[in-house]
Parts: structure tokens; sequence; C-alpha cells
């Protein structure tokens, strides 16, 4: 969009005076319109022109707020950024899922689990695979299985809800983030959101092990994994807080 501002501004550059001259000549940017058989760069402008000009309502409304970018302290890019990127609803689980003390790999595997876009068995019906759930052998496996329907991950969930003294009734993920979010920046809060997400973490990773190496860890093997992180996680953020 800066290209079809800096043509709308006649500015200085050799790129510029050719695109007048040989596309444009005697029109204005705002009512040329292009080709089927111009350059995808010379129609994206277009693409773009018109998407605002639709959003803005009108051509002078567009003409205000790319001049305001010009002039503004925030680069003309940062501002265009800004303007097209798109714009999801505020999530409550936001905070919980991106907590600066949790690792980025656990982190991640709280946010595909909370958009449910966890490869669970549900998920991958075409390959006519097994559907049980490979923790408890019980019930097909889906993210609401796993997290925390399944009786494997939920007795796991049970014991360290314990540790972290969490009396409330967290059977589900959504349940678990709704407690949890708030911008509470002490050692308890933060560790319970950090300790959420290295859980949904090891859950994933056993589920994992159980399918592809044929391999199964005794759920108090899994809890002393659980233990190591929290202690690991609790004795070094102790000492900077
Ligand atoms: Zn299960």
């Amino acid at each position: 969009m800066k290209g079809g501002w800096n043509i709308h501004l006649k500015a200085d550059s050799l790129w510029i005076r050719w695109v007048s001259h040989y596309y444009i000549t005697h029109a204005s940017i705002w009512s040329f319109d292009a080709k089927k058989t111009d350059s995808p760069l010379w129609k994206s402008i277009f693409s773009l022109r018109n998407k605002m000009i639709s959003l803005c309502g009108g051509v002078a409304p567009v003409q205000q707020l790319l001049s305001s970018w010009q002039s503004g302290q925030c680069p003309f890019t940062a501002n265009a950024y800004e303007f097209f990127r798109h714009k999801a609803d505020p999530v409550h689980w936001a905070n919980v899922v991106w907590e600066q003390w949790s690792l980025p790999r656990h982190s991640f595997s709280l946010w595909l689990a909370m958009l449910g876009k966890l490869r669970t068995r549900d998920r991958l019906q075409f390959l006519s695979s097994d559907s049980i759930c490979p923790l408890c052998q019980n019930a097909d496996e889906s993210h609401v299985h796993l997290f925390f329907n399944c009786d494997w991950s939920s007795s796991l969930w049970r014991k360290a809800r314990h540790w972290l003294k969490l009396h409330s009734n967290m059977s589900s993920l959504s349940r678990a983030t709704r407690v949890l979010q708030n911008n509470k920046k002490e050692l308890q809060p933060r560790m319970r959101r950090v300790s959420l997400a290295v859980l949904v973490y090891l859950i994933w990773e056993e589920r994992n092990t159980r399918i592809f190496d044929n391999t199964a860890n005794q759920s108090r093997l899994f809890s002393e994994n659980f233990r190591f992180y929290f202690t690991l996680y609790y004795t070094s953020m102790k000492k900077i807080t």
C-alpha cells in the first residue's frame, strides 16, 4: 500500500515516474484499475486499495488514514500491518498459555490443545486407525477425553492440583484456564499456570511414546517427571523473585 500512496504523492523515484508514465498516464491511483495481464505487485496494490476503500467507506477517509500513517511516529508498514492483520476475538486463556515462565514447547502444546489442534485419533479417522485412547484403553481418544475425562490423565491432574493447592473442580482445560487466568505475578499463581502447560505437554508426550515407540511409563514415573519439572521451575524461579 506504501507503493500506492507514493504514486498518489507523486514521490520522486524512478519506479513512480515509470508507472505514472506507462500505466496510469492521465488517470489517478484512485480511479485506475489493474488489468488481468498486469504484474502481481501491480494487481496487489489495487486489491489493497479496494479493500481499504471498502473498509473505510470511501476514498477520502483512506487518504486521511494513509496521510496519518505517513506523518505518524510509527513506521508506515507497522500501521499497515496493524490495519490489515486478522484480529481474532480475545480469548480468556491467553495469559495462561503464554505465561512468561513456561518453556516455549510447553506453551505451544497447551496452545494447540486449547485450539483443539493436536492430532488426536478422532481427527485422524480418515486413516482408519485405532481410535482407542492409548493411556486408559477405555474410550475413544479426543481432546475432551485426554484433558481430563481420561481416567489416567485425570488422576494425574488431581494429584498435581493437590500439590498446587488447587481445590476447584477443573475437569476440562477450559475450566482450568478460567480458574488460572489472572494477572497475578506472584510465585504461586505463576507456578500453577506453568504446571498446567507442563502437564499437558507430558500427557501428550506420553501418549505419543505409547503409540509410536510402543513403550509406556507407569503413572508413578509420569508423576515423577511432573514433579521434576515442577521442582526445577519452583527452585529456579524462587531464586529470582
Ligand atoms: Zn484415556
